[in-house]
């Protein structure tokens, strides 16, 4: 393991930490499946999807990025602008291009099939930020490794972008109750956990918004933005609505389910 992988799980063990302390001292939503199976299946299936990268992609996105370097490969690659500059282009473009993809998995009704697993939590918290199908992954590193490729971004840039939509995508998945004064604010900055959740509604209306995982500023400017589900916070149910009675799913039903399952009145629709 090297120092950047040390970095990576640290930090991932560290948000993690503090938002599971501070979704069990200031819970937003009362929780309404089992914590011990929903996070028994949620952990387990980050755990198989780490191995799986690991696996397929060795170096994951950052060995495409030094691979681009090396051969001058893409648009950085080609201009001489400072550092800091091409950096924060880098990381910016990168979050448009996680909005991009995660709009085609809403609107694809196959790529829907796989990514309906993530929706199907019975609960939103922070374990939620990890529940993505196997075959979700696997796109989305192809994804990243063929735009970091084509925008010629820094490797370091790489780790800094990964590291901050981790940490970004557990805060936003969490149960935490963040003061009512500080939240209309705090998400002009960020996607937070009251943003995010709307998205998770079983109302298809809501599901298709607020596709942000970083930077809120994607959903405001292509019209996809919904600031409160029409039911509240509280009231909102979360999870597919075609999924008849709630079930926990453990790790086997979790992989088989976009296989079984019907796709619902959510795909093929990206707008609110
Ligand atoms: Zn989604
Ligand atoms: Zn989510």
């Amino acid at each position: 393991m090297g120092p950047e992988d040390l970095v990576r799980v640290g930090s991932y063990l560290s948000v993690l930490g503090v938002m599971a302390t501070w979704e069990l001292l200031a819970p937003r939503r009362k929780l309404t499946a089992s914590k011990i199976c929903r996070w028994g299946g949620n952990l387990t299936i980050v755990t198989l999807n780490t191995i799986i990268a690991r696996l397929l992609f060795a170096g994951g996105a950052v060995a495409a990025a030094a691979m681009a370097q090396e051969r001058g490969w893409g648009l950085l690659n080609w201009v001489d602008w400072p550092v800091w500059l091409e950096f924060g282009l880098a990381v910016v473009a990168l979050d448009l291009i996680i909005y991009c993809q995660h709009q085609v998995f809403h609107l694809v009704p196959i790529l829907w099939r796989f990514h309906m697993m993530h929706h199907s939590d019975l609960d939103l918290d922070v374990s939620s930020g990890v529940r993505f199908h196997p075959v979700e992954i696997v796109i989305s590193m192809l994804v990243k490794s063929a735009a970091v490729c084509a925008l010629g971004v820094a490797p370091l840039a790489v780790v800094a972008f990964e590291i901050v939509l981790n940490s970004t995508a557990l805060f936003n998945h969490s149960n935490v109750r963040i003061p009512l004064a500080v939240e209309p604010v705090l998400r002009w900055f960020v996607v937070t956990p009251d943003m995010h959740r709307i998205h998770h509604s079983v109302a298809p209306r809501e599901t298709n918004s607020n596709y942000g995982f970083n930077v809120p500023w994607w959903d405001r400017l292509f019209g996809t933005y919904c600031a409160e589900p029409a039911l509240g916070q509280t009231g909102m149910t979360i999870g597919l609505e075609h999924l008849g009675p709630p079930v926990c799913l453990n790790l086997f039903m979790m992989l088989r389910f976009p296989f079984v399952t019907t796709l619902g009145r959510y795909a093929g629709r990206t707008q609110p």
